[in-house]
């Protein structure tokens, strides 16, 4: 049996769904895009990601001769209803970033130990990958959609794709650089409720899943942790991450019906999901529910109090005005600001009150120009 072909099996048998290989050749196109909208992608640019690097593979690992791509489809199991518009169904499956000792972890880690049993050096280095969705696509694994997301033929666009850079020569497949979207399809980009989609360009400093985990101060350059006021308000009732563009589309729709049964350990996740307590977030709390979901991108517990307290505000629901009144005494100045902003968007003489009581003893600034501003809308 070729090399080739013992690594297609392997990976299979450990549970991807997909495997294809193309060559380490620079991903042109990647490059191309990158350079042209510096502004917008500082952040992988210059950050630990170095994207527009990993885009020349050899840049970065010298020995570099091919890249196996492998697809893993996390739609196999359903999702809760209480967590669908909240969380994207990506951090559901806790599949993306896995770590070590979790399964989807322990396939990454399965995989590169057999290829290196086979001899092949393999170039898994922590937060630098080739860009992925492009390597599916010559390593003929997925299409591209519209809405920049990679397809494939059974899954649509609900996969986890992961590239191993490798040192070897192997057989490769034919590329399936293409986007077989209905003709004049543009329902992804009129349903995004932030206008940050073009066909086949994102424009991430408007995406929701951006602004959900990305907006934290000092993550990677150019980033922060303030979220502008108009995309708070678009951000609706998601939390982390968004399905918008994915859950529109004609291509998902036969995944998206499936309907397959959930998952005991997420179903229990669904059950303790309470927007009250990741706003008013004890260790406890997070330890139990919001890490094992939502461990990817935010590392500190003010970024979900903070995505907690824009979807109470965009929920119109006054029941959270407690909660959130409470929340104007934690002590993170970023939760204290962003309370004021959803009390002062949920209206109310004692949201107004609660607003005024606190901004006489607010000391940080930033906190100061929030309550202000809810105070004055
Ligand atoms: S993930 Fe949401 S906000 Fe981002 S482009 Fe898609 S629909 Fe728009
Ligand atoms: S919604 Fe339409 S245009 Fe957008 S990715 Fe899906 S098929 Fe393509």
């Amino acid at each position: 049996m070729s090399l080739t072909r013992e690594i297609k099996n392997f990976a299979l048998d450990l549970g991807y769904h997909y495997v294809g290989i193309t060559t380490a050749e620079p991903f042109a196109k990647a490059a191309e895009e990158l350079e042209s909208r510096q502004d917008a992608y500082r952040w992988v640019i210059d950050g630990r990601l170095k994207m527009l690097d990993c885009a020349t593979p050899t840049d970065i690992w010298p020995s570099a001769k091919s890249i196996i791509v492998v697809a893993y489809d996390y739609a196999r199991e359903g999702f809760p209803k209480e967590l669908v518009g909240k969380l994207g169904r990506l951090y559901q499956s806790r599949s993306y970033i896995a770590p070590k000792n979790r399964i989807h972890g322990a396939r990454r880690h399965l995989f590169k130990e057999f290829l290196e049993s086979k001899g092949l050096e393999v170039m898994l280095t922590p937060k630098l990958t080739v860009p992925e969705r492009m390597a599916a696509a010559r390593a003929g694994v997925a299409t591209f959609g519209r809405n920049n997301f990679a397809y494939t033929k059974d899954s649509g666009s609900f996969i986890v794709i992961t590239a191993f850079v490798v040192d070897a020569e192997l057989e490769y497949d034919e590329p399936t650089i293409e986007a077989p979207c209905p003709e004049g399809c543009r329902l992804c980009i009129d349903a995004c409720p932030t206008g940050a989609l073009e066909p086949f360009k994102l424009n991430p400093r408007k995406c929701i899943a951006y602004n959900c985990f990305m907006s934290q101060d000092d993550y990677a350059p150019s980033t922060s942790s303030h979220i502008p006021p108009e995309i708070r308000e678009k951000m609706g009732s998601w939390i982390h991450g968004c399905d918008i563009c994915q859950e529109v589309c004609p291509r998902n729709q036969r995944k998206l019906k499936a309907n397959p049964p959930v998952n005991e350990f997420l179903a229990r996740i669904a059950a303790e999901f309470d927007l009250r307590k990741i706003l008013l977030l004890t260790d406890e709390y997070y330890e139990a529910v919001l890490r094992p979901v939502m461990y990817n991108y935010i590392r500190e517990k003010k970024y979900f109090q903070r995505n907690a307290a824009i979807a109470m505000g965009n929920s119109g629901d006054l029941s959270y005005a407690p909660h959130l009144v409470q929340a104007l005494e934690d002590p993170e100045p970023l939760v204290r600001g962003y309370s004021a902003w959803a009390l002062g968007r949920l209206g109310g003489d004692e949201a107004c009150a609660a607003i005024e009581k606190a901004l006489k003893v607010e000391t940080d600034e930033s906190a100061r120009e929030e309550m202000e501003a809810a105070l004055a809308a």
